[in-house]
């Protein structure tokens, strides 16, 4: 039974289809060439901002759309995830991509050295920048606290793509050519998606 979140039945049966015929054809595990890190921000929904198509990237989104380093116990469902990815159905490229004005990123650049969290989870997930976070109140010590965050929307995707390379498997696939990561920003009140290589 196909659930329609977004209110617009057609939208859902269209998509339902799809899926449907893809998988009677035998294609639906085959069909992955990406695989896409993004913000669990409801403005900036891959399949809408990339133009996806069902079937064409595996896909997961989280705050901030942050990638940790290798852990089997704290971050199993994204290990698993990006295992799965590159082992299983072999995509060729990873993309992290940041967007404009990031309450996760905003977060990370409002968290005060030793305070008390106020979240259970938040606060010590979005940390997995902090790396980012140091460099940019470094080098952009000047700027206003607005621009700071954008410059560590993008910090942030850099360090998540060197965390993808503490996975062996990535690591391989980056150093044997079968695998390239590629860093995003998606402004959502331009419209611009800029991307780069690492
Ligand atoms: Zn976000």
């Amino acid at each position: 039974k196909w659930v329609c979140w977004a209110g617009d039945r057609s939208k859902a049966a269209a998509f339902s289809a799809k899926l449907c015929v893809c998988v009677s054809e035998g294609t639906a595990y085959s069909a992955y060439h990406y695989m896409v890190f993004a913000c669990a921000d409801s403005r900036v929904c891959p399949s809408v901002t990339l133009g996806l198509e069902p079937g064409e990237a595996f896909t997961i989104r989280n705050i901030a759309n942050m990638v940790p380093s290798y852990c089997k116990n704290k971050y199993a469902g994204v290990g698993s995830a990006i295992e799965y990815a590159v082992c299983a159905l072999k995509v060729e490229v990873i993309v992290v991509i940041g967007h404009s004005r990031c309450g996760g990123i905003k977060a990370l650049l409002s968290l005060k050295d030793g305070a008390d969290d106020s979240f259970h989870f938040v606060e010590d997930w979005v940390r997995i920048g902090f790396p980012a976070k140091k460099k940019v109140q470094t080098e952009c010590a000047s700027m206003p606290f607005d621009d700071q965050c954008t410059v560590l929307e993008k910090e942030a995707v850099n360090v998540s793509l060197q965390n993808l390379l503490t996975y062996p498997f990535v690591k391989e696939g980056v150093s044997n050519g079968t695998l390239k990561l590629v860093g995003g920003h998606y402004d959502f009140v331009s419209g611009k998606f800029e991307t780069w290589e690492q």
